[in-house]
């Protein structure tokens, strides 16, 4: 990508939540000034600035891993782990946010246990980015489905929305790196078009490998499979940590759906 190109997507991309971040403050601000600040609408104007604040953070996030991707210092840290649990739970923590979004959540899996070598961060870091594009694209009363498959060599997860879609000639152009679909017409949220480029590599990273099909108005399914393979494991179980860390993360990926915390 042409320099010039990159720098003025990523400005506009920080430029967004920065203007919402000041012009809230200016609000909280004023009504102090006034005297009539309510705890309620308070509350309302900091979640704004907490949201924001993530959707900066995720943008980050995604940048330097990118970056540190581009020149391999990008590392995973593998254990055997459970597999199949592990993306059940990552489905079932984002159950609030497709009810707020009145979608309906379905998981469904062949298989209750499948030990494999892989980097559970990695594996959340991407079902979070393929379950957040399929709330942001996916209307009120829509449907969501993860359905895990498997055969001897691999798993193969795959995340069916019943939403706008995506038109044919752009379906090879999403997982490159600031890859939309313009035009309005499906934009209901803010993006900024790394998340599937970052999903791409990761998945990749373990061997594995992703691929999309989708009509318009019908909705998409993605799909990306994982090697089984049991390795020499030399790290020490991190689980606990993990999931104390869950929700935060969860909130960094999200960061780009409003209708959670207002
Ligand atoms: P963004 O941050 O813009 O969502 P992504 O890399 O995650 O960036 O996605 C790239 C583009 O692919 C999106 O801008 C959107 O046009 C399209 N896209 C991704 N997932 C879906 C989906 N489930 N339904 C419709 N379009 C999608």
């Amino acid at each position: 990508m042409i320099k010039n190109e990159f720098f003025s997507n990523i400005s506009h991309e920080f430029r967004t939540p920065i203007n919402i971040i000041l012009g809230t403050m200016q609000v909280i601000n004023k009504n102090i000034e006034k005297g009539s600040i309510s705890i309620d609408s308070l509350k309302k104007h900091t979640n704004y600035i907490r949201q924001n604040s993530y959707r900066l953070l995720r943008l980050v996030n995604n940048l330097i891993d990118i970056s540190k991707m581009d020149i391999g210092m990008y590392e995973l840290r593998c254990c055997n782990q459970n597999i199949i649990s592990i993306i059940e739970d990552i489905t079932l923590s984002v159950a609030g946010y497709t009810k707020n979004n009145k979608i309906n959540l379905v998981f469904d899996t062949d298989i209750e246990e499948v030990i494999t070598y892989c980097d559970p961060d990695k594996i959340e870091r991407i079902m979070l980015n393929i379950l957040s594009n399929a709330i942001k694209y996916t209307p009120e009363y829509g449907d969501i489905e993860v359905k895990i498959n498997y055969n001897e060599d691999e798993i193969l997860v795959s995340i069916k929305d019943s939403g706008v879609g995506i038109p044919k000639d752009k379906l090879d152009i999403i997982f490159d790196r600031f890859g939309q679909v313009n035009g309005s017409f499906n934009r209901k949220c803010e993006g900024s078009g790394i998340g599937l480029s970052l999903v791409k590599n990761l998945v990749e990273m373990h061997g594995g490998k992703v691929s999309v099909n989708s009509k318009v108005n019908k909705g998409s399914e993605f799909t990306f499979s994982i090697p089984i393979r049991v390795e020499k494991s030399t790290c020490s179980d991190y689980d606990a940590d993990r999931k104390y860390k869950h929700v935060e993360r969860c909130e960094i990926e999200f960061s780009d759906i409003y209708s959670m915390s207002m």
